[in-house]
């Protein structure tokens, strides 16, 4: 789900207010709402890999989604992914000695 209300449109500054086209100057919002939908798309990816233990792919979709659309949420998911890639690993490489 893409939150609107964060985003403006490039030409006017108008806020997108949840249309496809910007309510003010008609420019087509596709684009950037296309992006944005990806990029949440790819931090739900993410929290998946992230569930399953698979911290590096989940880094790289992280990583990715916040290069498509940075968000607070994302950053906050990919320190986490940071985290667990860390920390976790070095636990587990720790237990094989
Ligand atoms: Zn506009």
């Amino acid at each position: 789900m893409v939150d609107t209300e964060r985003y403006r449109c490039p030409v006017c500054k108008a806020s997108f207010r949840g249309a496809n086209l910007c309510l003010r100057c008609g420019v087509t919002l596709d684009p950037i709402l296309r992006i944005a939908a990806e990029a949440s798309a790819l931090r739900a990816k993410a929290a998946t890999l992230l569930r399953y233990g698979h911290f590096e792919e989940a880094r790289q979709a992280a990583a990715r989604a916040q290069r498509y659309d940075a968000t607070e949420t994302g950053r906050d998911l990919l320190s986490l992914i940071q985290w667990c890639l860390k920390n976790v690993v070095m636990d587990s490489e720790a237990t094989e000695i």
